[in-house]
């Protein structure tokens, strides 16, 4: 007999209707969208924002029965404009990812040898409390470290009278970026970056790889430039995505970056492009950069740069002429060379010879909006200052990650005996693992909050298992653009298995520390109910819309009734630093020769993925389905005469002769012959993570060299070069 299945049959037999469909979870995503769209689920939709990356998209997601479907990109939000990017979209995959921790585990053998035993909450929390109490009283509270890009714990290590903080995103990335720009303009250039791309009609990338980099916001700017006109100028030795989008690709020869942009800058002076207005009104000390720069001419910047000299002048004059709505892209990660600092001014000292900071088309004004500052408890003054080991006297509080690891494994100038690591895979943002591991070693307590089981996690005496993004409230992300806009993070499902949000762990231990005055809140929802209504922000409006443009009138753009302030000693764009002067270091910035490779040797360069971020998203199951392993980009005619194939595995040898294995070879055109070109993130260590356990070559691995900002204290880490490995050529 044949049964007739009707869909009503299908739901009736599988109990989805009158069970209130409680295998929901087992059925597919794509199946249960189609039953929501047929009116047979019902879905709710509930505001957040992503957390795959430091962008912050706002997101919606659709949650059936207790499951998210799929996640989109919530209109209302100014980072995502209704849409997500390939990563924000696997936000689902890190949620259901088989490998996250789910439960607190402490450690049974030794450091690193992933012996653990499953604990509960309160014997976690008591161990952790328990070391961190003894460190403090045997070598002061100062003798535990934090490293986090995360607010729950900075407060717990402030209260515990610890002023040790290591970011990794201001030491290892952006710090002279920032710095670079605020010695020059008195400001730095924000995160999203407050560049006017939409309004450019020249856009300059130089240390951006933009649609590989992909920061959604500004790779649609990218996109809809293109369409308006904006000529895009894209420096990089590597023909990149935006470089295809181009009309002038200068393949630099890597490390000269900064005998460009002087050229560019001796051309706008000599020619008189410069905005003269803008610059008598607005900066000081251009006769003494007019002077600085005079050597620095095309022909002088095309031996040193590989680029020729009619290129460097052609692309001088595109930006002369079209100043000031002229874009200067400052890159993000700006730890390269050592002098990144210097670098960075230059391009500052650029965009304002074009008047380009602050007018339409360039460097635009954060909105005047704010909120009031909320008040808390003030910490306890440490008894001994932050580490800040050579001096950097612009490294600002957010710390000298590598001078907390010199001081662990040296003792001096005072013992780092704790190290609490949260959402940072530290044996892949420090250069030099074996540091690293060394300052490990040397470790009374190693503590580690996390999603998933990376390297560094793998090492700790004590893995506290933090629940996603879609599973917790945070901190309410204040963005500060043309507009002012909150936006909330808010749990769209209940944790899984045993994980915990970070504020909880945050608030336990502080009890247990006796700290627990400084997290004055009953659950993080109150205290952001209590921000809201300071800040007169309807709570229920904002939970059910994820995100609130508060409305104000600040004009973006510099107009004769809306005048800059410039924060500088000077109150005016120091093209001339009476600061760096003052402290040692040259007022304008000087072009220095960086070593270059022998000729078996190709520099590394390494870089992003457009669905990757860092080794955080190696195995989330449907990212790495898109890019499961990074390869080693070789000049096609290069790796020809090595007799090396595309697509075969090779091994990469650096200068320390420090190997990685199995590499993939990418052999193309598109990068020059003096350098190779790796995905960053890959090749990870810890066996837990199952799907990208030793995939792909581990570029951090091969960079045991780097060259300290005398400024910052950033650690420039395009300083490496490698061998390929012959033995293993087209194994
Ligand atoms: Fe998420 Fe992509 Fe936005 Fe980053 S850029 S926050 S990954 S959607």
């Amino acid at each position: 007999m044949t049964a007739k299945f009707s869909r009503r049959t299908f739901f009736k037999t599988s109990g989805l209707v009158s069970a209130g469909i409680a295998a929901t979870s087992m059925l597919p995503d794509k199946f249960l969208l189609w039953a929501e769209e047929k009116g047979m689920l019902q879905a709710s939709q509930i505001p957040t924002y992503c957390e795959i990356c430091f962008w912050k998209c706002g997101a919606l997601a659709k949650v059936i029965n207790g499951k998210v479907v799929k996640l989109e990109g919530n209109p209302a939000h100014p980072g995502s404009r209704g849409k997500l990017c390939g990563r924000g979209n696997g936000g689902t995959g890190l949620l259901y990812d088989p490998n996250r921790l789910k439960t607190p585990l402490i450690n049974t053998g030794t450091r690193g040898e992933g012996k653990y035993k499953k604990a509960s909450w309160d014997e976690a929390l008591n161990f952790t409390a328990e070391r961190m109490t003894k460190i403090a009283k045997k070598y002061g509270p100062e003798s535990m470290a934090i490293f986090t890009p995360t607010d729950h714990f900075l407060p717990l290590i402030s209260a515990f009278g610890s002023p040790n903080v290591g970011m990794p995103s201001f030491a290892q990335c952006r710090g002279p970026r920032d710095v670079g720009l605020e010695l020059t303009f008195g400001d730095s250039i924000g995160s999203p970056e407050r560049l006017d791309m939409l309004n450019s009609k020249v856009v300059v990338l130089l240390g951006s790889h933009l649609g590989e980099n992909m920061h959604n916001s500004q790779v649609q700017d990218f996109v809809e430039s293109i369409g308006r006109g904006a000529k895009y100028i894209v420096v990089d030795p590597r023909f990149s995505i935006a470089a295809g989008k181009a009309v002038k690709w200068l393949p630099i020869r890597p490390a000269t970056d900064m005998a460009l942009i002087l050229a560019w800058i001796h051309i706008i002076i000599s020619e008189e492009l410069y905005d003269k207005e803008y610059i008598s009104r607005y900066a000081t000390g251009l006769d003494e950069l007019r002077t600085a720069v005079r050597d620095y001419t095309p022909e002088w910047a095309a031996k040193e740069t590989d680029l020729k000299a009619a290129d460097i002048i052609e692309t001088a004059h595109m930006l002369g002429r079209r100043a000031p709505a002229v874009c200067i892209h400052p890159g993000r990660h700006a730890t390269w060379y050592g002098d990144d600092v210097q670098r960075t001014r230059a391009l500052g000292i650029l965009m304002a010879l074009l008047g380009s900071w602050g007018r339409e088309g360039g460097a635009f004004f954060a909105t005047k909006a704010s909120f009031p500052k909320v008040a808390s408890k003030p910490y306890p003054e440490p008894s001994r200052p932050a580490l800040n080991l050579g001096g950097y006297p612009f490294a600002g509080g957010e710390g000298v990650t590598q001078a907390i690891r010199t001081a662990t494994i040296t003792g001096k100038p005072y013992p780092i005996k704790g190290w609490f690591v949260s959402g940072t895979n530290l044996l892949k943002a420090l250069p030099n693992q074996k540091e690293t591991m060394e300052a490990i070693k040397q470790l009374d307590l190693l503590v580690a909050v996390d999603v998933m089981p990376f390297d560094t996690v793998m090492m700790a005496d004590v893995i506290l298992p933090e629940c996603s993004y879609l599973e917790r409230h945070d901190a309410l992300a204040v963005g500060k653009g043309k507009s002012l806009t909150v936006s909330l993070r808010q749990p769209v499902i209940e944790p899984m298995y045993e994980s915990k949000p970070a504020w909880w762990i945050a608030k336990e231990l502080s009890k247990r520390l006796g700290l627990a005055s400084y997290f004055p809140w009953n659950t993080y929802e109150d205290k952001i109910k209590s921000q809201c209504s300071l800040w007169g922000i309807n709570y229920d409006e904002l939970k059910k819309v994820g995100t609130i443009t508060i409305p104000d009138s600040s004009n973006p753009y510099i107009t004769p009734l809306n005048q800059p302030e410039f924060k500088t000693a000077s109150g005016k764009i120091e093209l001339y630093s009476h600061e760096l002067k003052e402290k040692g270091f040259d007022p304008i910035p000087v072009y220095t020769s960086h070593e270059k490779p022998e000729p078996d040797e190709f520099r590394l360069i390494y870089g992003r993925h457009a669905v990757h971020t860092f080794s955080r998203t190696t195995n989330n199951p449907e990212l790495h389905e898109l890019y499961p392993e990074n390869e080693v980009w070789i000049n096609a005619t290069k790796a020809h005469s090595l007799g090396i194939k595309n697509g075969s595995y090779v091994t990469l040898i650096n200068q320390d002769d420090v190997k990685i294995s199995h590499i993939k070879v990418k052999a193309t055109e598109r990068i020059r012959e003096d350098c190779v070109y790796m995905v960053h993130g890959f090749g990870t260590t810890s066996k837990e993570l199952k799907k990208a356990f030793a995939k792909g070559g581990d570029d951090q691995g091969l960079v045991t060299k780097y060259a300290v900002d005398p400024i910052c204290g950033g650690t420039g880490m395009r300083v490496n070069f490698v061998r390929i490995g012959k033995e293993t050529i087209n194994a």
